[in-house]
């Protein structure tokens, strides 16, 4: 441990409440800070060159990537954006050459953290100069379906939210003179909420990245205060410990009350992921194909779903349109031309849901990817590329 030697280790499967005990993070993070004050610590110990983590843009429903390489730009970063769907792993690749040289610290919610696994499988990222700072995600809001559920549902601007939070199963905003609280399975009931691939998502804490961090089992005077730490990896066991040491980190072990309150929130979020699938997966009716092939009729051929997939490389020339088969600007596309797409990722989809997102024709993609995916997983054996986690 070097410079950092103490007396203070932590291992892999330890769990503890921690906090920053930098004032300025702790001011602005969403819970303990520890998440902010771990790359802090790491960027000032050099330990890693950059960090690539979310801030706030323009206002509180725009998520932007940030990133940062002087420890006093950090605090921005500081705090939760559940209206923010942005996925940050193909940007390791766009914004740093896949972590070749650079020693890269991440954010990370479940989708961010398969993003980067899919993309060191195809050898696009080097996964040994990242880590991974995991955060838990119970899921996130749709930008435009924050406002229009403020709006409707809340009746409340949009423009006056100073604060949003998801807590205890209810949407909560704070807004110029009041808060407000509604529960999720009502506002999804409605048609708001969640994002529909954050509905059906298992991976509510992210096992694989090197620590996992999150509010759920932070329970009686530490609530609010503390985040709550499960060491994954002997990554994060190293950081973790050379935070402790050099006191930018403090940690109490988690209480046993507050680890069985966290496995039976995690437990409850994986039986309602389940029943959404159910509910959306038999919605699409018993021709899958029919389905696909009548939403896709309206695909504009942007390529914008192919360009930001983590789990699609296309050649060169097929982005040019300029493969065998696809051109590009041949409207509208041939149902074959999802057909290939969904050949090429079902296997590996990890239900990001961006596809979907960003699809200016509004087809559900990640629904369909999604349900090809679980098929297969529960069908067909052996399993398709999962080896690392569990879909
Ligand atoms: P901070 O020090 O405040 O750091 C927060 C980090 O999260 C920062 O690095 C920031 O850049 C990053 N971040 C903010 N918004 C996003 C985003 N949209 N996507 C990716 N990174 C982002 N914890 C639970 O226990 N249960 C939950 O149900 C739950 N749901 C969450 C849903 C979302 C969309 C997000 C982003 C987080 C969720 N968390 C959940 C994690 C929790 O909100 C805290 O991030 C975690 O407890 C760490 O707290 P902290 O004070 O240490 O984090
Ligand atoms: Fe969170 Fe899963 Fe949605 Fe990603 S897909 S934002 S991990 S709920
Ligand atoms: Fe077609 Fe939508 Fe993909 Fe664009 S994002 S190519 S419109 S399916
Ligand atoms: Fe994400 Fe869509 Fe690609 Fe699946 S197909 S990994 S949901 S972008």
């Amino acid at each position: 441990m070097g410079l950092f030697a103490g007396k203070h280790e932590v291992k892999v499967g330890d769990m503890v409440y921690a906090w920053t005990t930098d004032k300025g993070v702790a001011a602005k993070a969403e819970c303990g800070g520890a998440v902010t004050g771990l790359l802090k610590f790491a960027l000032e110990n050099k330990l890693v060159d950059a960090v690539l983590a979310v801030k706030k843009g323009y206002d509180l429903y725009d998520a932007v990537p940030a990133v940062i390489s002087d420890p006093k730009d950090i605090d921005q970063t500081a705090g939760s954006l559940h209206c923010g769907s942005i996925l940050l792993s193909k940007m390791v690749k766009s914004f740093f050459d896949g972590a070749s040289n650079k020693k890269i610290g991440i954010t990370v919610k479940g989708c961010d953290m398969m993003g980067l696994i899919e993309l060191a499988k195809r050898k696009e990222i080097n996964l040994a100069n990242i880590l991974m700072i995991g955060v838990n995600c119970g899921g996130s809001v749709n930008p435009t379906t924050a406002r229009r559920m403020i709006q409707d549902k809340f009746g409340v601007d949009p423009d006056t939210v100073k604060k949003e939070e998801i807590d205890k199963g209810q949407f909560i905003i704070e807004y110029e003179g009041g808060h407000k609280g509604i529960s999720m399975d009502e506002l999804e009931e409605a048609g708001y909420g969640r994002r529909s691939n954050c509905r059906r998502c298992k991976y509510k804490i992210p096992r694989q990245a090197d620590l996992a961090c999150g509010n759920w089992g932070v329970i009686g005077e530490k609530a609010g205060k503390a985040t709550f730490v499960e060491v994954c990896s002997a990554k994060g066991a190293d950081i973790l410990s050379k935070a402790i040491s050099a006191g930018k980190i403090a940690t109490e072990a988690a209480s046993p009350k507050g680890i069985e309150v966290r496995g039976k929130t995690e437990g409850a979020m994986l039986k309602l992921g389940e029943k959404w699938r159910k509910k959306d997966f038999s919605a699409l009716g018993p021709n899958l194909w029919e389905t696909i092939a009548k939403e896709t009729g309206r695909c504009i051929k942007c390529y914008t779903c192919i360009e930001k997939c983590p789990v699609c490389f296309p050649s060169a020339e097929m982005l040019k349109g300029d493969s065998y088969m696809v051109k590009r600007g041949l409207i509208p596309a041939d149902p074959m031309f999802h057909l290939r797409r969904f050949a090429h990722i079902s296997d590996s989809c990890i239900n990001c849901g961006q596809c979907e997102e960003l699809c200016p024709m509004e087809i559900p993609l990640a629904l369909f990817s999604h349900a090809v995916r679980v098929e297969c997983d529960m069908n067909y054996k052996p399993k398709l590329g999962k080896a690392e986690y569990t879909n």
